[in-house]
């Protein structure tokens, strides 16, 4: 059986000490390690022209979108907040393409964390810059606690995708400073914190086979097997041509 080809774009590191401060492509290990191991392999992608989206997406069967800086606030119209972090518009472009051309080429999208935030945002929907601006906040969604353990209850629509691997409630780690405000219209939320942020959603049209999570799976896989579980199931759609 052929192991579908799983497209990973990558991040960049500046500054690091053991490379003498020279610029680095990377992507966190827990993500190719849940490739792996669901018999999918992994391929990262480094930040590039949007113009070579195409190149890379015609190799994928897959595209998985990781964690990272914070979305750029101009891409929604808004100027940025006193408490935006750090963020990569290079890469906020370059992503934007891929997920452009995936869709276009009907595969899969499986997005963590950032690159949810980014989808929602590409499609029209909206971000809280800082979760200390959305009033209902009363949950830690950067959470103090080791980042494989799961520190705060989602509960989830129980015929959803991810209702179907987690059930109708579940712990998950967070660590997002940035949340969803406005969910854009081809998505439907499927997960929510107890107080009411977003946690997952899913495409609305089932042939995008676009599925989103809050949370950082590739941090507890090894400990829970319903975190392997979602890069299993998204290799799995990543194996079915359409
Ligand atoms: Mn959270």
């Amino acid at each position: 059986m052929n192991k579908p080809l799983i497209g990973i774009p990558g991040n960049i590191l500046r500054g690091l000490d053991e490379t003498y401060g020279l610029p680095i492509s990377y992507t966190p290990q827990g993500f190719i390690d849940g490739i792996q191991a669901a018999k999918g392999v992994p391929f990262i992608f480094p930040i590039s022209t949007p113009d070579d989206a195409s190149y890379y997406v015609d190799q994928i069967d897959g595209l998985l979108l990781v964690g990272g800086q914070d979305i750029s606030p101009l891409l929604s119209g808004e100027e940025p907040h006193l408490k935006l972090e750090s963020t990569e518009p290079a890469r906020d472009a370059f992503e934007i393409a891929l997920i452009k051309e995936t869709i276009a080429q009907h595969k899969p999208i499986f997005a963590v964390c950032r690159g949810m935030q980014l989808l929602n945002v590409m499609y029209g929907g909206t971000l809280y810059q800082d979760v200390s601006d959305y009033k209902e906040l009363t949950v830690q969604h950067i959470q103090q606690t080791h980042f494989t353990k799961g520190s705060h209850t989602i509960v989830l629509d129980l015929k959803s995708q991810l209702g179907q691997v987690f059930g109708d409630s579940y712990v998950v780690n967070s660590y997002h400073h940035q949340a969803i405000k406005e969910l854009a219209e081809p998505f439907k939320a499927v997960a929510w914190s107890k107080d009411n942020l977003i946690e997952g959603f899913e495409s609305t049209d089932p042939e995008q086979r676009i599925v989103a999570v809050q949370w950082h799976p590739e941090l507890m896989l090894k400990e829970d097997i319903k975190m392997q579980r979602l890069f299993t199931d998204f290799v799995k759609r990543a194996s079915i041509a359409y």
